[in-house]
């Protein structure tokens, strides 16, 4: 008989996640951790299940339809049944409701998005129609607009998988998606006293959602960003035909083939304004902010799958003699890669903790403006070097389509683009950092450095201060050339000082030294891109 491989098997991925699990336990007290651990067991069950059948359903793609039998325009998207399933699980588990049922007070986004971490890798990005919808909830009710508010955010955050809908974010055009103030989407006032949108947008993600929030210009409003209104729209009318939108076709994209992203003619879609009829996009912000949360937390949850199933594959693999998983220079590979996704973690939940912060008025909303664009676009550019690097850990196996292994990096390589490309954030980092000054970030990772006293810590700490000091540096000169490095040095800093404290942590609780072993490499594999130039 010729030789076959026993395929890498995934682990229950939160019984098999020590840091989820030691993150959890320092940040929650213990009745509450108690309370939530059965939710998170049966999420774990429940994300294996889904990922045995994404991979049985590996081919199986979205459809449009645009016409019913009869030849009505009809513009539906037939979703995989994976997808129908996902939907049904998230709003049973209330992936979308937690934050707003608040059952956990501040606790509630990190209990969430601990639900997400298990849920996204065999969900095929079902969170991203979950992004968008938990950000229209926070947009609506940030808005205050009753009305809106009172008539959608029961529906985004209902638990019962029959009415709960899903929210789009229509903001990309073909001629800006960075630059957002070059949309030529037209609001018109009719007759009739009700708004009407006109124009393309050019990437609709879960295109198929009975809601979303548009930016679009009122007639007569000056051009750039400030002319833009936020309109909300219902995209069916009551008897179910398309409410003045044609989908012109699917994008063919390199990964989340799962997800329908369209391009959406408007001709005449009745809309409502969500508040003033300006400033669309200042209106948005508090979607963005939530979405590149969830964008943070997939990032990381994708490093953590792609490297459980790399320890499986490790220790069954053989070459040379024995298993990879003895194999020094092997193991050396998976210690660099498991010290960025420990890194991704911590950053991806601070993002967490810090969207709970603000919401509950515990948090300033000046340093959110710059922790959250660090943290996602470091999250994302890990998330991309690091899945490249795990289907490398398999051979040949990695880049082999029905092994499920290459579509991880095809997933992971849209975190770095929608939401704010990596460039775009560095300079609204930039920007931000001149908001809330640089005194006010060093000021927050030295309280996050105040309880660390182990001598061993002593290095990585130091780090994170020479970084600082070096950043601070170059920011007092800053040019917007250096914005992508600066940023990343200070998202690569934020993430050590963070690994630092759990490091503080899990030696003061557990007497475990894993966490500053992890802190070390990471800090070796550098914090500091400023250096360079
Ligand atoms: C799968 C997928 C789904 C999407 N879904 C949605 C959706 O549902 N809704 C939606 O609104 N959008 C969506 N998008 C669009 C996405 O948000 C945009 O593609 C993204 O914001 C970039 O805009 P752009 O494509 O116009 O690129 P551009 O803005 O043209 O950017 C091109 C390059 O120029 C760089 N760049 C731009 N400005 C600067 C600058 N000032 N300095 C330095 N570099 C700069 C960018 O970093 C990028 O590398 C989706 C995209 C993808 C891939």
């Amino acid at each position: 008989m010729p030789f076959v491989q026993p395929a890498p098997e995934l682990p229950h991925p939160y019984q098999a996640d020590p840091v989820l699990r030691s993150y959890l336990r320092r940040v929650l007290p213990p009745e509450v951790l108690a309370d939530l651990e059965p939710s998170l067991q049966a999420m774990g069950a429940t994300a294996l299940a889904m990922r045995a059948r994404s991979l049985q359903d590996r081919l199986e793609e979205p459809r449009h339809i645009p016409f019913d039998p009869w030849g009505h325009r009809v513009d539906r998207i037939q979703a995989t049944r994976l997808w129908q399933e996902a939907e049904r699980v998230a709003a049973e588990q209330g992936l979308v409701a937690i934050p707003y049922e608040d059952a956990c007070g501040l606790h509630s986004r990190v209990f969430q998005f601990a639900l997400v971490h298990l849920f996204h890798p065999g969900s095929d990005v079902y969170t991203c129609p979950l992004a968008m919808s938990d950000g229209a909830a926070r947009t609506l009710l940030d808005s205050g607009n009753r009305i809106l508010a009172e008539r959608a955010v029961p529906l985004l955050t209902t638990r019962d998988p029959a009415r709960v809908w899903t929210s789009g974010q229509w903001m990309t055009e073909s001629a800006g998606g960075s630059d957002v103030g070059r949309s030529a989407t037209e609001a018109r006032l009719g007759d009739d006293g009700r708004w009407r949108l006109y124009g393309r947008k050019w990437f609709t993600s879960a295109a198929a959602s009975p809601m979303a929030l548009v930016l679009a210009r009122p007639l007569g409003n000056p051009p750039g960003g400030k002319g833009l209104a936020l309109f909300y729209v219902e995209t069916r009318r009551p008897d179910g035909s398309p409410n003045g939108f044609t989908l012109n076709r699917l994008k063919d994209k390199l990964g989340t083939r799962k997800l329908p992203t369209g391009e959406l003619d408007l001709d005449g879609m009745e809309a409502v304004p969500v508040g003033p009829l300006k400033d669309g996009v200042r209106a948005m912000a508090p979607m963005l902010n939530v979405t590149r949360a969830w964008n943070a937390v997939t990032a990381a949850s994708l490093l953590r799958h792609g490297l459980l199933l790399a320890w499986d594959y490790a220790g069954k693999r053989e070459a040379f003699g024995a298993p990879l998983a003895r194999k020094p220079l092997y193991q050396d590979t998976l210690a660099g890669l498991e010290a960025e996704a420990q890194a991704a973690f911590h950053l991806a939940f601070h993002g967490a903790e810090w969207l709970g912060l603000v919401e509950h008025g515990a948090g300033d909303p000046a340093l959110q403006r710059l922790i959250m664009p660090l943290v996602k676009l470091t999250t994302a550019r890990q998330a991309v070097a690091g899945c490249s690097e795990l289907l490398e850990c398999f051979g040949g196996a990695g880049y082999v389509e029905d092994t499920g292994l290459p579509v991880l990096l095809r997933d992971a390589q849209v975190l770095s683009i929608w939401e704010g490309t990596t460039d775009v954030l560095a300079l609204e980092a930039l920007k931000a950092l001149t908001g809330c000054g640089f005194p006010a970030f060093r000021g927050h990772l030295e309280a996050l450095l105040e309880p660390v006293r182990d001598r061993m810590l002593a290095l990585p700490a130091g780090a994170v201060r020479t970084a600082l000091g070096q950043a601070q540096a170059w920011w007092a000169g800053a040019e917007e050339a250096g914005a992508r490095r600066l940023a990343l040095t200070l998202g690569r800093t934020l993430a050590l000082a963070l690994l630092v404290r759990q490091a503080q942590w899990a030696l003061e609780h557990d007497h475990d030294p894993v966490p500053a072993r992890v802190a070390f490499r990471f800090a070796a594999q550098g914090v500091d891109l400023t250096f360079h130039w």
